[in-house]
């Protein structure tokens, strides 16, 4: 088909121009912050891995002890065959964790959103997104058949000001933003939405990838404020901090057995295999028991943030925002001769002129690698 590679080949051109071209690199992840790429080792900076959980011994021999008793793949979708009876144990878990009636697990975050969304927002409601909101939630609201609006980053204001103008004309409106910016690290002002949701009979809906284990002493994000606040869609993700892969959505029982019956995602997809359900558990246990472990990835995001005197970090990601496309590129090859990767973040996954470097910090990077990257950003790229 040689119009069809053309296609290909142009699409490629035209990204290429534009410094937006990915390539994908073969990467060995060692223990701790470290990597393997090239035949050389790095300390990482941009894995999500914000516990050092998926390459801890105590995951890896539970997601074995799983493996051995109940084999490698889930064998159909959950309401076939495939829901396996460490599944229930880990929804039971998740929801205690979360504060919330029922838990629902999906195969991924993205499964979890492209799912959760259309099953809440039909033709008779109206979806307010965050506009940092990550892909998949702009995925799902897409798939909804409900109307979609955004509402720029964390503006209350303009929050307001839409539920205002058009709460009365949607039988239901869906609100739905990232507990913690995926690529900026800041946190939704979640009492604030929470009331400003429930004033207007809006439904509030998080997601938390990024909170879930590290934030609200391992909580996530509606337990990282002073009051407790009623979020009653909270989904995250088992794929970062869990050290896993999968995700879930807490919320009340009908909510949950709706998601079960009728969200496509779960219906006509293939359960989790035993394995990661096995290492999440693990996870959960080792949370559940070690909320100062669940601290230390803040408090290295937070001393890389005084040494460069930027705003304080409210999670483990931290953006140093450069503009162009070539200026991220050209920092992440001077980190990374030095030993540390540092993905450089680049327009569509940011608004164009705002590429950066961003960078997640772990309970195991040292304060040495922490200082020294912070020195070398001053002096060879800020
Ligand atoms: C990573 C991420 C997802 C996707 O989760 P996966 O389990 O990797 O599919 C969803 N939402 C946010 C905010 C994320 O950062």
């Amino acid at each position: 088909m040689r119009s069809l590679d053309a296609f290909a080949a142009g699409k490629l051109d035209e990204l290429d121009a534009r410094h937006q071209r990915r390539t994908l690199v073969p990467t060995a992840r060692l223990s701790g912050p470290w990597l393997e790429r090239g035949g050389r080792r790095y300390v990482s900076f941009s894995c999500n891995d914000y516990l050092n959980f998926s390459t801890d011994p105590r995951l890896k021999a539970a997601a074995v002890r799983a493996v051995e008793a109940h084999g490698t793949g889930a064998g159909g979708s959950r309401l076939i065959t495939g829901n396996h009876p460490l599944m229930e144990e880990l929804e039971a878990r998740l929801a205690h964790l979360k504060g919330t009636e029922a838990c629902c697990v999906f195969g991924s975050g993205y499964l979890a959103n492209v799912g959760i969304i259309p099953t809440l927002a039909g033709g008779d409601s109206l979806v307010l997104v965050d506009e940092l909101a990550h892909n998949c939630i702009n995925a799902g609201s897409q798939m909804a058949r409900g109307r979609v609006m955004r509402f720029a980053h964390n503006d209350l204001g303009e929050l307001e000001a839409l539920l205002k103008a058009h709460r009365a004309d949607f039988a239901h409106v869906l609100v739905v933003t990232d507990g913690v910016f995926s690529m900026d690290g800041d946190l939704a002002p979640l009492p604030a939405m929470s009331a400003l949701c429930k004033a207007h009979d809006a439904w509030l809906m998080t997601d938390d990838a990024h909170g879930i284990g590290v934030l609200g002493g391992g909580r996530g994000s509606a337990h990282a404020f002073a009051e407790p606040i009623e979020i009653p869609l909270q989904m995250g993700t088992l794929s970062k901090a869990i050290g896993s892969y999968g995700a879930y959505l807490c919320a009340s029982r009908p909510v949950i057995d709706l998601m079960k019956t009728r969200a496509r995602t779960v219906v006509y997809s293939t359960g989790l295999p035993p394995a990661a359900i096995g290492a999440a558990l693990e996870a959960l246990n080792i949370i559940e028991t070690d909320p100062e472990y669940c601290a230390l990835p803040v408090e290295r995001a937070r001393r890389f943030t005084r040494a460069l005197n930027l705003a304080p970090a409210e999670s483990p990601v931290v953006p140093v925002i450069l503009g162009p496309e070539t200026r991220a590129l050209d920092a992440q090859r001077i980190l990374g001769e030095a030993g540390y990767l540092v993905a450089a973040i680049r327009p569509p996954t940011v608004p164009a002129g705002t590429s950066r470097l961003r960078f997640a910090f772990s309970a195991q990077h040292t304060d040495e690698d922490i200082d020294r990257v912070a020195a070398i950003l001053r002096e060879r790229i800020l």
